[in-house]
This record gives C-alpha cells, sequence and structure tokens, in this order.
C-alpha cells in the first residue's frame, strides 16, 4: 500500500514468505533512502586501553521501519546488497558520517568517525574518487573519517583491493580490517595491504575469558599486528575480564557493550559529557 511511484511490489504464487517479505523490504528501503528520518547512524565509542580516552567512534547504521520498527542492519543490508541499493546506502553512510563528524568538530569536540564498508563499495573503482569529493565538500579533514573491510572481503580480489586501499590511503582514510581471524588473510599480502589496524573478531574476545585458545590467538594477532607497525582494536568487549586481559596482551583500543552500546549521536554527547565531569 505504501508502494507508490514506479515501485511495484509483484508477487507470484509461488514465492515464499520470505522472498515476498524482502521485496517488500527493498522497497521501504528505496523510499527510506529518498527521505529524512528512517535511516539513522549509531555510534559506538572506541576506548584507548592505555588510558581510558574515547579515541573515536564507530558508526553503525539503524532503520526506524515505519511499520515494524527498529531493524539493524543484519535486515536490511543483505537486501541492500541483493537488490543493487548498497552503493546508495553506503554512499549516503559516508556522507552522514561526514556531517555528524563536521559537526562535532565545529563543537569543539573532534572525533573519528569508522564507516564499514560492504564488499560492493570496495569494488568500486572510484571509491576514493567519490571520497575525495565529500571530504572536500564537507570540508572534512581525512583523519577524522575511516573506513572497515572485513578480513574475508579485502582478502578477495586481493589486485583491486591493495589498489584502493593505496588510493584511500593517499587521500588519508585510515583502514581497518574488521572481523580479524575470521578470515584467511596470507601474511605477505597482509603485509603488502596499506592497512592501519587489525579489528580482532568478537568471536575470539568472547571466549577469552575460558579458553587459553583464544587468548593465545589473540596474543598471535596482536604480536602480528604490531609487528608490521599496525594498531589493534578488540570488538565485542563485554566483561572486566576480558578488558583486563585484552589490555594485558597489548591490545590498543576496546570496544564494546562493557563501555557503551551504539547509540544515536546526541546520546553520545551526553555519555562523553557525563564521562568528563
Ligand atoms: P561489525 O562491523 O562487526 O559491527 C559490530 C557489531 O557488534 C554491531 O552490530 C554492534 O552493535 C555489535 N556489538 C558492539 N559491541 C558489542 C558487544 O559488546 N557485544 C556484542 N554481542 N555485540 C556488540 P550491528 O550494529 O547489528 O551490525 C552488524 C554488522 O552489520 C556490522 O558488524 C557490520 O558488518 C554491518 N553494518 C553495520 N552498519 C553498516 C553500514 O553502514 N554499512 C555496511 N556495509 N555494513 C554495516
Ligand atoms: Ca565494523
Ligand atoms: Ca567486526
Ligand atoms: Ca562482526
Amino acid at each position: 500500500k505504501r508502494a507508490g511511484g514506479a515501485h511495484f511490489v509483484f508477487y507470484e504464487p509461488h514465492m515464499s514468505a520470505r522472498a515476498k517479505e524482502q521485496l517488500e523490504l527493498q522497497r521501504d528501503l528505496r523510499q527510506a533512502l529518498t527521505r529524512d528520518g528512517e535511516l539513522e547512524l549509531h555510534y559506538q565509542p572506541k576506548i584507548s586501553a592505555r588510558d581510558g580516552s574515547l579515541t573515536g567512534v564507530e558508526a553503525l547504521t539503524r532503520w526506524r521501519h515505519p511499520e515494524r520498527g527498529q531493524l539493524g542492519p543484519g535486515i536490511f543490508i543483505p537486501v541492500a546488497e541483493r537488490f543493487g541499493l548498497i552503493n546508495a546506502l553506503g554512499a549516503w553512510v559516508i556522507e552522514q558520517a561526514c556531517i555528524q563528524a563536521v559537526a562535532w568538530r565545529d563543537q569543539g569536540q573532534p572525533l573519528a568517525v569508522a564507516v564499514n564498508l560492504s564488499v560492493h563499495q570496495l569494488r568500486q573503482a572510484d571509491l576514493a574518487e567519490r571520497t575525495a569529493e565529500l571530504l572536500a565538500k564537507h570540508g572534512l579533514d581525512p583523519a577524522l573519517l575511516s573506513f572497515e573491510v572485513t578480513e574475508s572481503v579485502a582478502m578477495e580480489d586481493t589486485g583491486h583491493t591493495l589498489r584502493v586501499f593505496e588510493q584511500l590511503g593517499e587521500i588519508g582514510i585510515q583502514l581497518s580490517i574488521d572481523d580479524f581471524g575470521t578470515g584467511y588473510s596470507s601474511l605477505s599480502y597482509l603485509r603488502q595491504l596499506d592497512a592501519d589496524q587489525l579489528k580482532i573478531d568478537q568471536s575470539f574476545v568472547r571466549d577469552l575469558e575460558h579458553s587459553a585458545d583464544a587468548r593465545a590467538i589473540v596474543q598471535a594477532v596482536v604480536s602480528l599486528a604490531h609487528a608490521l607497525g599496525l594498531s589493534v582494536i578488540a570488538e565485542g568487549v563485554e566483561t572486566e575480564g576480558q578488558r583486563d586481559i585484552l589490555s594485558a596482551l597489548g591490545c590498543d583500543e576496546l570496544q564494546g557493550y562493557f563501555y557503551a552500546r551504539p547509540m544515536p549521536a546526541s546520546a553520545l554527547e551526553d555519555w562523553r559529557q557525563n564521562r568528563s565531569t
């Protein structure tokens, strides 16, 4: 009923309930991309393991669907990918992150914002060019924007990835390899790849307190990162025990519910204010 304009939804008798739902979601997402307020970035703090200071935030996209309520990216990112909306959504996310980073800078509280890139965005030949255009348009220092690319995506099509990383590095964008430890990076490729940070996947963090293997893996990733001149952040930190182990193992930054959940920009500003008083 909300499908106005040219966006019809066709139902075929053999379609599964899931296929129908996906079609409806892609129609609604198309509309959400053209109007304000449904899509929103939430921001999760990244914390220095050394002194507990706020080092930046990760932007995580949320969708306030008019009928279904708040949807997480696990629901709508696959829909966007499947129906060719991911580049439009990805561009919207990068621009929103720029606008927010400019606002925080102008409030005298600069904060670096990290954005997650999908495989399709990384495959765009002109990603660096478009990003440079957005930075110029908003007058944002590239030091205040960074990208996270999952290890498995970074390891596909390595020739192309090397080039894009190099171009992004040239315009001053920091790059983090997300979910590190779940893919199969070769060490020589990792050395060539011009990344700045490894992000230890939350599956290892979850097991830290009970598994010597998980501790050994984290220790190895920290050594590898530092040997290659990369910093290392752990995600999914939920307990004090995990924080203590990660700090002891030499992780540079920590992120997770133990510190804060992802939250809207205004809530993040309050959180920051309360912390400093
Ligand atoms: P990710 O990049 O690995 O993000 C971490 C996920 O873990 C986020 O889920 C975050 O809310 C959640 N998280 C943070 N701290 C904790 C914790 O202490 N414990 C646990 N159990 N979870 C924690 P979220 O927001 O549902 O995002 C899921 C995935 O969706 C992200 O995984 C990312 O790959 C993708 N995603 C989110 N926003 C975007 C986007 O704008 N573009 C693209 N391409 N992907 C996005
Ligand atoms: Ca991420
Ligand atoms: Ca991750
Ligand atoms: Ca993950």
